[in-house]
This record gives C-alpha cells, sequence and structure tokens, in this order.
C-alpha cells in the first residue's frame, strides 16, 4: 500500500507541473541570466516571469520581490538588513513562537547591541495587540511577526498588527513562510513592508525562498558580491528554483480557494473523529484560525510516547511529526512554541503534528484516522518495540 504523507510543514513534494516548468532550465537553458547573449535573456525572461508569478501570489509589484536561497536567508535579510540599514542597534518586536530563522537572527543581532522584545502568545498562541502597543510605546525599529505557526498552525491578526505598527511609523515585517499559498495575502491589505517566503512550503523546490521589499523601504544586503537581485542578494541566480518558485506560486494562486475548503474539511473531519473517539485527545493552537491543513493535538498521559507513536505510524506508512522539522534536531525537548502558550513542560513534549498538502485525498485520511485510533486504543509502546525509535521533540 502506498505511503501517506502528512507532514507538508516541514515540506511538500513537487508538484509534476512546476517540475516540469523548471525541466529546461536544467538542462539547455543554462545561461547566466546577466549574461547579454541570447542564452542569458533567456534565463532572465524566465526569472522576470517567476517574479512576477511570485509578485501576484502577494499582492505585490514585480520589483519588490527578491530571490534568496531560502526562507530563512529572507528572515535574516529581513531583519538584519533593516537593522543595518538604520545604522544603529536599534530595538526589534517579534514573538516568542517564531521560527528559529527569526529567533536565532534576533539573538545574532542582540549580541551586537540590538535590544529584543519578545512578545507573549496567549493559550491559542495568538499574539495580543494591546502587547503589541505597550512594546511600540519604546523606540522600536521593525516589528516582525509571523503570519502562521508552523508548530501549531495558529494565524496572527496580522493586518491589525501591522496598522498598529505603521501608526508609529515603525517597519513591519512577517514571516509567510507557511502561510504563503495557502491562506489569501495581499501586502497592501496587510500594511507589511516585508514578507518572506519559501517554494519548498508551496509545491515549489527546495532552497529557493523571496523577500518582499516594499518600495521605499531601506535594506542593506547580507551577502555580496555581483550587485544580482538589485544588489540585495548577490550571486548568480538559481535560474531553475526561481523558475519552480514562480510556477508554484501561480498554481497556488489558481488553486488556493477551492484547496483551503477542502483541506480546511478534512482537518475538521480529523478534529471531530478524534475528539469523538478519542477521548483523552486535545488540540493545540486556534480551534478555527488555523492554516487551512493543518492540526496539532496531544493524547492526556501519554505525551511521552509520541515518539513511539510517530514511529508505529511511520512503520505502517503515514509520515506526520512532533512539533517543526527542525525540532528534530533537538529530541526530547520540549516545543518552545507550546511552552510560551503556557503548557507544561510534560504536555510541551507531547504534540503531534498532522499537515495536509494538495495530493492528499479523503481516503487517505480515512485510512489515517482508523490506523490512529486503533494504535491509541492499545499501548503503542508494545506496539512500537520492533520498531526504531524516531527522533522527534
Ligand atoms: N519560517 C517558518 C515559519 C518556517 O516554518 C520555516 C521552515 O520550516 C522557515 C521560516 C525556514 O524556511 P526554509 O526551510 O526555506 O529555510
Amino acid at each position: 500500500m502506498s505511503r501517506i504523507y502528512f507532514d507538508h510543514s516541514a515540506t511538500t513534494p513537487l508538484d509534476p507541473r512546476v517540475l516540469d516548468a523548471m525541466a529546461p532550465f536544467l538542462g539547455g537553458a543554462f545561461g547566466n541570466p546577466s549574461s547579454l547573449h541570447h542564452e542569458g535573456r533567456v534565463a532572465r525572461e524566465a526569472i522576470e516571469t517567476a517574479r512576477a508569478q511570485v509578485a501576484a501570489l502577494i499582492g505585490a509589484e514585480p520589483d519588490e520581490i527578491v530571490f534568496t536561497a531560502s526562507g530563512t536567508e529572507a528572515d535574516n535579510l529581513a531583519l538584519i538588513g533593516a537593522v543595518r540599514a538604520i545604522g544603529k542597534p536599534g530595538h526589534i518586536v517579534t514573538t516568542s513562537i517564531e521560527h528559529a530563522a527569526i529567533l536565532e537572527t534576533c539573538r545574532f543581532l542582540a549580541s551586537s547591541g540590538t535590544k529584543i522584545t519578545y512578545l507573549p502568545v496567549d493559550h491559542e498562541g495568538l499574539v495580543g495587540p494591546n502587547s503589541l502597543l505597550r512594546a511600540l510605546q519604546s523606540n522600536v525599529s521593525i516589528v516582525s511577526v509571523m503570519a502562521a505557526n508552523n508548530v501549531v498552525g495558529t494565524l496572527q491578526p496580522i493586518e491589525e498588527l501591522a496598522h498598529l505598527t505603521k501608526l508609529h511609523g515603525v517597519l513591519f515585517h512577517t514571516d509567510a513562510v507557511q502561510a504563503g499559498g495557502k491562506i489569501p495575502l495581499d501586502v497592501n491589505q496587510l500594511h507589511v513592508d516585508l514578507l518572506s517566503l519559501s517554494a519548498h512550503k508551496l509545491h515549489g523546490p527546495k532552497g529557493i525562498g523571496a523577500l518582499y521589499v516594499r518600495k521605499g523601504v531601506q535594506l542593506s544586503p547580507i551577502i555580496f558580491g555581483g550587485g544580482q537581485e538589485r544588489g540585495l542578494r548577490s550571486a548568480t541566480e538559481n535560474v531553475a528554483g526561481i523558475v519552480g518558485f514562480g510556477a508554484a506560486a501561480a498554481i497556488s494562486r489558481a488553486e488556493l480557494e477551492e484547496e483551503a475548503i477542502r483541506l480546511a474539511q478534512f482537518r475538521e473531519h480529523i478534529a471531530n473523529e478524534l475528539s469523538q473517539r478519542v477521548p483523552h485527545s486535545y488540540v493545540f493552537g486556534h480551534r478555527t484560525h488555523r492554516l487551512p491543513g493543518h492540526f496539532s493535538f496531544g493524547l492526556r498521559g501519554h505525551e511521552r510516547e509520541v515518539g513511539n507513536l510517530l514511529a508505529v505510524l511511520d512503520r505502517e506508512g503515514v509520515a506526520v511529526s512532533a512539533g517543526s522539522a527542525c525540532s528534530a534536531n533537538h529530541a526530547g525537548q520540549p516545543s518552545n512554541v507550546l511552552l510560551a502558550m503556557g503548557y507544561d513542560a510534560e504536555q510541551a513534549r507531547g504534540l503531534i503534528r498532522v499537515s495536509l498538502g494538495r495530493f492528499n485525498t479523503q481516503e487517505e485520511v480515512d485510512r489515517f484516522l482508523e490506523l490512529l485510533i486503533s494504535v491509541t486504543g492499545r499501548s503503542f509502546t508494545a506496539a512500537a518495540s520492533q520498531t526504531p525509535q524516531l527522533a522527534t521533540a
């Protein structure tokens, strides 16, 4: 029986249509987009088409898109680039539940004097506008709040938070790596100045990201060289990756509305079945204000057995995860996101994340539910005894 992949928050399979769009640029169309001859112009044209496709996904102008090598690099460029352009260490306001790409960048900037304020979140993972308002009373250079959380799927009220930030004349960045292509995003409606995206979260290739930079926003580069990407990201462009990102953005944009409804129905079905048939299960994150295909939950009294449960599911052909893919590097540690949401260390070790994507079907959801319910009905520690323990957080 074929495997069931339910870990789309970690990464997504490449859409075959994206692969088709990329193929010429992995073969005959190998030109350097900076070259003036025919081969170079073909590559340049493909990059500019992709730039327009990525821009259209978020309601931006094509010349506001800077291609980077990842979502992580886009986050680094946003924060380090903004602080360097301001010319003093300044003050960043962010949240305690950001991805490591933001938290570690803040840690780096703090080591050279930048003040960092971490906004708290409530039990569902939401940032309160009042805590942002209080933080804005001191001199702030940039606010960075993620659009959708990678561990619990909660969506932040970005429009409201960015609007408050703009009233104070402060830059607003959002890490939209998890949200891009899954929920509607319009940079003008949201009032954001900087927004990070990553292609591999929307059925595009790995190793290509983008930063939206609103016209007029000053950023300094963090990589130096030949001056590509308007001097903001030197290096010969990853043409095939950029073309793949463009194709993935165009497909996501065209299918977003229908796909969001379909995935939210799957998510609700899982939530309802679990609440009825696994009474000791409980949901993490906001019940409704969350990514359409994202469902994370715990099993009361079985928090320490999550690694075994995931191992059993994996052996039976189902890929789900415990928190973020990065958390697998910190096996056994409680999730910092759940701790920030007020869960105790025991519960914060017990998260199971199911994240659905484009090629998942109702039949897969049903197979997964039957398996999960049957496994949780017996001792999955015993069931896992023949299975090597997976690294999980
Ligand atoms: N930001 C968030 C919210 C993420 O979930 C991730 C990846 O999981 C990143 C940033 C990093 O993106 P990339 O894998 O493209 O470096």
